[in-house]
């Protein structure tokens, strides 16, 4: 007897009735972004290690600990299942010199790999979708993809998540700020957890970053990077809020919001809801003017966010009473040599007019099939029996709603079946 073989701890198979929700919204996704002029990248799962280590940063949560990595036994290459996208995106644009003559607005969508400790909301395989702005120095696009967020909120019948925004200046202004961060650390070094400590010297802004709770009261009471901006920064992030405040869209400022990766500088953001416990950031980004130069490319100024779709579905599925959705709006029933025969050429026919259809396979009674067919979620059942095929007729019956089971010329059948669906879609609307 063997073991039977299980998904890797944290991956998810995503099953059918749930996947159906995936679709769409990554349907909505889509348009949406093609909405905003953005265009569609794809890069590899995997990418050498190194870019990781100096995109993310050394130390941070993903580039420490959470990172699958392995060395390639066949040719000895350092290789890293992707933690994230953007490090990607920007050395795509490099490689490819995707910014020659013009900026670019990009977006991706696909899996995550990050080794953490799985729990609701937070997998070791999960799905982020995100924006990168290639090329535009800003405010106006910093302010642009937070207008995009709120509209996809809007989108998806989504509400209560809340803008938080920050800005974490020049690398110039960040060194001031660190000098007056580590005096005030290393007064308060008993009050450090482990990560802290080790930080203190390394990467202090990442202190800040800290998800421990005993952490917060120091955190808090910590000197405001946002008291050390220069004319310049703070323009940008008046430039921003500005934006936001004639459009309307409500935000507030938290001064303490870092991120949890290395590259940012300037506008910070995250969107947050408090629907979903302690995983509730379901949208971070900003901008990373320094990150085509640290990984070899020629100065760039850029922004993007990402956002969780494991979250944002989680949202999706509590804002509907989730009833499992409809697998077609058509299903076709037959019974008798000649009917299945003609059943083929009738569900071709519907799925010409931009019908979907489900052809029932298998067999059985009418009794059975009708069975089946209201357990497919189809609006009508369009049935064909030994007589119907006989006429050259079709019979049509509504599925969800009290209505005399009609019968049809063949040839008119695409008719009365859009007649129908439209039927029900009226109704619902009034
Ligand atoms: P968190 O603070 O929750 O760990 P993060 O700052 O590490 O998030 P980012 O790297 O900014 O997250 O990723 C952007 C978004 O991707 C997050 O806001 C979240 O919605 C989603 N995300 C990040 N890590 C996970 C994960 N392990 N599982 C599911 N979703 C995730
Ligand atoms: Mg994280």
């Amino acid at each position: 007897m063997s073991h039977t073989i299980q998904a890797v701890r944290g991956m998810n198979d995503i099953l059918p009735d749930e996947a159906a929700l995936w679709e769409e919204l990554e349907e909505t996704l889509r348009s949406w972004f093609r909405s905003y002029g953005y265009r569609n990248l794809r890069t590899p799962l995997l990418e050498p290690t190194a870019l990781f280590r100096r995109a993310i940063g050394e130390a941070t949560d993903i580039v420490e600990r959470e990172m699958y990595s392995f060395v390639d036994e066949l040719n000895g290459e350092a290789l890293t299942l992707r933690p994230e996208a953007t490090a990607s995106a920007v050395r795509a644009a490099i490689q490819h010199n995707l910014l020659y003559g013009s900026p670019q607005r990009l977006y991706y969508m696909g899996p995550m790999y990050r080794h953490e400790r799985p729990q609701k909301g937070r997998y070791r395989q999960f799905h982020q979708v995100g924006a990168e702005a290639l090329g535009y120095a800003g405010p106006d696009v910093d302010a642009e993809l937070l207008l995009m967020c709120a509209r996809l909120w809007d989108d998806l019948g989504l509400d209560d998540i809340k803008l938080q925004l920050n800005s974490l200046g020049s690398p110039e202004e960040r060194a001031r700020h660190r000098t007056e961060l580590v005096q005030y650390l290393q007064a308060h070094e008993d009050a450090l957890d482990a990560d802290a400590k080790r930080r203190l010297h390394t990467n202090p802004l990442r202190v800040l970053d800290s998800k421990n709770p005993l952490m917060q009261p120091l955190i808090e009471a910590s000197p405001r990077l946002l008291d050390h901006l220069g004319e310049a920064s703070l323009a940008h992030f008046e430039g921003v809020q500005q934006v936001l405040k004639d459009v309307g869209i409500p935000y507030s400022i938290n001064p303490r919001m870092v991120r949890g990766l290395d590259y940012y500088n300037l506008t910070v953001f995250e969107w947050v809801t408090d629907r979903l416990g302690a995983q509730g950031t379901v949208c971070g980004g900003g901008r990373y003017d320094g990150l085509f130069e640290q990984i070899g490319g020629k100065p760039t100024p850029a922004c993007g966010f990402a956002m969780g779709l494991e979250r944002l579905l989680a949202l999706m599925q509590e804002a509907r009473a989730l009833e499992p959705a409809a697998q077609c709006e058509v299903y076709v029933l037959h019974q008798g040599s000649a009917a299945s025969r003609i059943a083929f050429g009738v569900a071709e026919e519907l799925r010409n007019h931009g019908l979907s259809v489900m052809q029932h396979c298998g067999g059985g009674s009418f009794k059975a099939q009708m069975k089946k067919a209201d357990a497919s979620g189809a609006v009508l059942a369009v049935i064909l029996g030994e007589d119907e095929a006989a006429n050259n007729e079709v019979s049509v019956k509504h599925l969800r709603q009290q209505r005399e089971q009609v019968r049809v010329a063949r040839d008119t059948l695409p008719d009365a079946v859009t007649k129908l669906l439209f039927l029900e879609d009226d109704q619902e609307r009034a």
